[in-house]
């Protein structure tokens, strides 16, 4: 049946019927789209193009029976339309001037011209695909053997021209200004058609013709552009065609599935990065898996398409609008709502000054299609997202997309982090760790005399590389005086950045480094104490790996972390005179701290004082040894770990032991709150030199919910009265407070013996 608007119902084609049928003209073509842009007409007055030519369901598969359709069916196209119709969004012959205004202008497709084709295939292609008219039906039969996932019917070579000259046509009237950006509901597929050969369902390839076409014709307003594909499939074609053009920047979101999902193979992968001019350019986000959802592809989004983007910065983008990853689709199985969509689609329209052009891939739900392209649609014509909350990145989404951007960052300022690759280095690449360690290093050396402890590491259990740490151990010259000797192992200093707005770069300026141990440092230098800083690296030269290129893992961390205390111990700390000696450990740096302390001999508990641990909300450590109870007693005694208000050691009615230490539930809840609020008291501590007994044991109870008041009464750590507190007198430290209470407060857990 013939409809008033030109389509077609595809149970009314029979293919016997089939003739190359000459591009009869629509009742669309009195739409003048070649007029140049009108400078008067502004933006937001524009309308947004669409591409529909009910022919192009003329290819369809010959063979196929009613329960066995092909999935690139020829109601794809009209089932779009049809939705599009209903949301009132076509012309219709009524309609006055000021109604069109809101609706969409029809474009007319056109057969592309062998020399347009010709640009992005070659000729021999091209012919190839032509012959397929003049075939007998067995020889097109005996084609598809061959062939790579297509079938053949006498109209092919006309659809697949006209749906290369529907995406040239939709380019060029958002090029001349005609539209603001424009749909090309089109069919068949274009993306895996490559230069020489028809793959996926696809003939030629519409959006490669397209960009070529535009390039070539609008020389001077279209000199880079941007080919988004979000079909669920690679556009192996797309790659291909530009994987040396510097000025065609392809990026592909689908499912790779480690090369075992069409087109297979590694073609799809993240190494495949583009070649010669066109390295960089060429931009795959692989899905390791299908059901990928609309928080994956916004993440993708975020962190990955929009700041290349812009950096790109493009003067026309293409979109390979496949619906195949969209809800639905059996085929694709991931979960894109047509919401996911409409969020793609405006951030893309952010570019080139809105000048998009989507035009139809894969997707073969037919339902699922239609609302897919109609969210797309309304976006271009202006529409907002629905503000819908997306979920979150799942743990696969976030994994590929740091793997790319790894890749990727040699290429795209923006892209963080940069990789540490040989190339970098040769650039004088420099990690800010290093240069911010050099810094306080400096710092340390003007302020208090502080210069670098040289540690023989070889040979230790670790395998640590005793040259990585020699600028994290710094010392103030008098270590063996008797006078106090403060120990502090931290972490590197804290970055906390503020990336920039659009392109998610952090730039050396927006980027603020904190180092919260270091007024404890500076009392204790004030305080005529003498101070060794070790400053812990997340990475390490190891003896096995030089190329200290990976993070280390926590346990590696911690080991070498107590190596390098144990270094510290029988280097300097054993030779020197120091009659009260304090430990502190902070974040993730207290891990080794307290590997140290479980092989501490007795010499060790002897001389340490009393250990803070600055443990926010890193897993609590024990001190024990199976064959020395006295050692977790001693530690009780002798220590204070600052555990975060919810860690999850208080979930619970369970009893913490004592070999967890003295444990401080404190208001703060990060490691550097804890350093700010937590201060005086062990500063307060640490003048009075307390050394001894500070409790009588017991286990320890946790307050579950403690008034406010609780922790001013149960106050732990605070200047204690005279007369001092002396070794082995067993005396309570639940002592008045004469100091300013922190900011945050303190909640107090008190051992039970009290
Ligand atoms: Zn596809």
């Amino acid at each position: 049946m013939d409809h008033d608007d030109g389509s077609y119902d595809s149970v009314s084609y029979s293919p016997a019927e089939s003739v190359i049928i000459p591009p009869a003209p629509l009742r669309a073509t009195s739409v003048v789209v070649h007029r140049p842009a009108s400078s008067a007409l502004s933006y937001a007055s524009k309308r947004t193009g669409l591409v529909y030519d009910a022919r192009m369901k003329y290819h369809c598969e010959p063979i196929s029976g009613d329960d066995d359709l092909h999935p690139e069916d020829p109601r794809r196209i009209w089932f779009i339309y049809k939705e599009l119709q209903k949301a009132g969004l076509t012309e219709h012959e009524e309609d006055s001037e000021a109604d069109r205004q809101w609706k969409l202008l029809r474009i007319c497709a056109r057969l592309a011209e062998p020399s347009e084709v010709a640009l992005a295939h070659s000729i021999d292609h091209y012919k190839w695909v032509q012959r397929i008219a003049e075939m007998t039906d067995a020889q097109r039969r005996n084609l598809v053997k061959d062939a790579d996932s297509v079938y053949f019917h006498p109209t092919t070579p006309f659809c697949a021209r006209l749906a290369a000259g529907g995406a040239i046509e939709a380019t060029r009237a958002v090029m001349t200004g005609a539209v603001k950006n424009a749909i090309a509901v089109i069919r068949p597929p274009g993306h895996h058609a490559e230069h020489g050969r028809a793959a996926g369902f696809c003939f030629f390839n519409n959006v490669g013709v397209a960009a070529k076409v535009t390039r070539k014709d609008f020389p001077d307003t279209c000199r880079k552009i941007l080919i988004l594909d979000w079909d669920v499939h690679h556009g192996n074609g797309v790659q291909q065609i530009f994987e040396s053009d510097p000025n065609v920047l392809y990026i592909s979101l689908h499912v790779h599935k480690g090369g075992f999902f069409y087109p297979a193979g590694d073609y799809g992968d993240e190494s495949h990065v583009g070649l010669g001019a066109g390295e960089g350019k060429n931009i795959n986000i692989p899905w390791p898996r299908h059901h990928m959802h609309d928080g994956d592809y916004i993440h993708a989004f975020q962190q990955i398409v929009m700041p290349v983007a812009y950096e790109f910065n493009p003067d026309l983008v293409l979109i390979s609008a496949g619906f195949d990853a969209a809800d639905g689709d059996t085929l694709g199985a991931c979960f894109v709502s047509p919401n996911g969509y409409a969020l793609m689609t405006s951030m893309l329209l952010t570019l080139a000054n809105g000048k998009v052009v989507a035009c139809l891939e894969g997707g073969y739900n037919l339902n699922s299609i239609a609302v897919s392209a109609l969210a797309v649609t309304k976006i271009l014509m202006g529409e907002k997202p629905a503000p819908v909350a997306v979920p979150g990145p799942s743990v696969d989404a976030i994994q590929t997309v740091q793997k790319v951007i790894k890749i990727h960052s040699k290429y795209w300022k923006c892209l963080y982090p940069k990789s540490s690759s040989v190339d970098l280095e040769s650039l004088g690449g420099e990690r800010l760790h290093d240069i911010l360690q050099v810094r306080q290093n400096r710092r340390y050396a003007e302020q208090h005399m502080m210069y670098p402890l040289h540690l023989p590491l070889g040979g230790s259990d670790s395998g640590v590389d005793p040259g990585s740490f020699s600028d994290q151990v710094t010392s103030t010259p008098g270590w063996r005086k008797a006078q106090p000797l403060l120990i502090i192992f931290h972490d590197p200093p804290d970055t906390i950045g503020d990336p920039h707005p659009l392109t998610g770069a952090f730039d050396p300026h927006n980027i603020v480094v904190t180092q919260p141990s270091e007024p404890y440092i500076e009392w204790a230098v004030h305080n005529k104490f003498s101070v060794i800083d070790v400053n812990v690296p997340r990475y390490l030269k190891t003896m096995e790996d030089d190329s200290s290129t990976g993070e280390l893992s926590e346990e590696d961390r911690t080991n070498a972390t107590r190596d390098v205390a144990s270094a510290i111990w029988e280097n300097f700390v054993s030779v020197s005179e120091a009659p009260d000696i304090f430990l502190i450990g902070v974040g993730g740096a207290y891990a080794g701290l307290i590997s140290f302390l479980n092989l501490a001999g007795e010499t060790v508990q002897q001389r340490v004082s009393h250990i803070f641990a600055f443990a926010g909300k890193h897993a609590l450590l024990p001190v024990a040894r199976p064959t020395d109870d006295a050692l977790s007693l001693w530690y009780f005694n002798h220590s204070t770990v600052f555990a975060a208000r919810e860690h999850c050691i208080f979930d619970g009615p369970r009893k913490i032991r004592k070999k967890y230490g003295r444990i401080l539930r404190t208001d703060a809840n990060s490691v550097i709150e804890q350093l700010l609020y937590q201060k005086e008291q062990v500063l307060a501590r640490m003048r009075e030199g307390v050394k001894g007994e500070e409790g009588t044991g017991g286990e320890m109870k946790t307050d579950e919910n403690p008034p406010p008041s609780a922790g001013i009464r149960k106050l732990e750590i605070s200047t204690p009265p005279e007369p001092r507190l002396t070794a082995g007198t067993g005396s309570s430290t639940r002592l008045g407070s004469p100091i300013k209470l922190p900011r945050m407060g303190m909640f107090g857990v008190t051992g039970s013996g009290h």
